[in-house]
């Protein structure tokens, strides 16, 4: 099975005080405690300097059979690692052990807001890299959402020679924990109806991050 290697370090980034405050969990302006805007402009300020963005794909022609095998039905596959390295988060750990966990928690969130950008860049890149080899692309799919198992993470990381300085724990864990993986998957007529995975309409996941429907409730 042919694979192809890309890595990908000048990742633009723009986390804004609106993505982090709805992150810690804030819907709206009228929601936020009177303080609570300084305190994430600032510590934006300080954790710009950080983030350190970097993204890796592997496209392979087919799907390999271990670990994929919720999405057989698709004719090719791409494995992909997201991170922004460990700084964010040992600021944020810092923090949290001390007595100004708020700001800990604020960090943490940055850092959130902030791989999950990286990996939106990255599934661009994706989509536009595999369209210029007559690929439709699907949204993607990361290991332990969609019924897909933790242990993928495994298999993923089985295809990578360099994974960007991204570790994996035995109980497949990722350090730095701001680092994503994910898979798309590829077709030449971008038929992906047969993948039994994704159905967000139906799925009881509530507050998955990556729901392209909106919840309902069943009653
Ligand atoms: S909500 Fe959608 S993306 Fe999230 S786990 Fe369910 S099917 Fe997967």
């Amino acid at each position: 099975m042919k694979e192809v290697f890309f890595v990908l370090d000048t990742i633009p980034l723009q986390v804004s005080p609106e993505d982090v405050l709805k992150q810690l969990g804030y819907p709206d302006k009228m929601s936020v405690p009177p303080g609570t805007h300084k305190k994430v402009d600032d510590e934006i300020g300080e954790t710009q300097s950080l983030i350190e963005p970097k993204g890796a794909y592997c496209r392979l022609d087919g799907v390999p059979e271990k670990g994929f095998e919720l999405f057989s039905a698709a004719e090719g596959i791409v494995l992909a690692l997201a991170t922004i390295g460990p700084k964010v988060e040992r600021r944020a750990g810092k923090f949290v052990r001390t007595d100004r966990a708020a700001t800990g928690v604020i960090a943490d969130a940055i850092g959130t807001v902030a791989v999950e950008q990286t990996a939106d860049f990255l599934e661009r890149k994706i989509h536009e890299d595999c369209a210029n080899f007559g690929w439709k692309v699907s949204r993607r799919y990361a290991p332990g959402y969609c019924g897909w198992a933790m242990e993928a993470q495994k298999e993923i990381f089985s295809h990578f020679s360099d994974t960007l300085g991204i570790k994996l724990t035995n109980s497949c864990l990722m350090i730095p924990e701001k680092s994503l993986s994910f898979v798309c998957l590829l077709s030449r007529e971008g038929d992906f109806s047969k993948v039994k995975v994704g159905n967000c309409k139906r799925c009881r996941q509530k507050d998955c991050p990556y729901r392209s429907e909106p919840y309902k409730p069943r009653n």
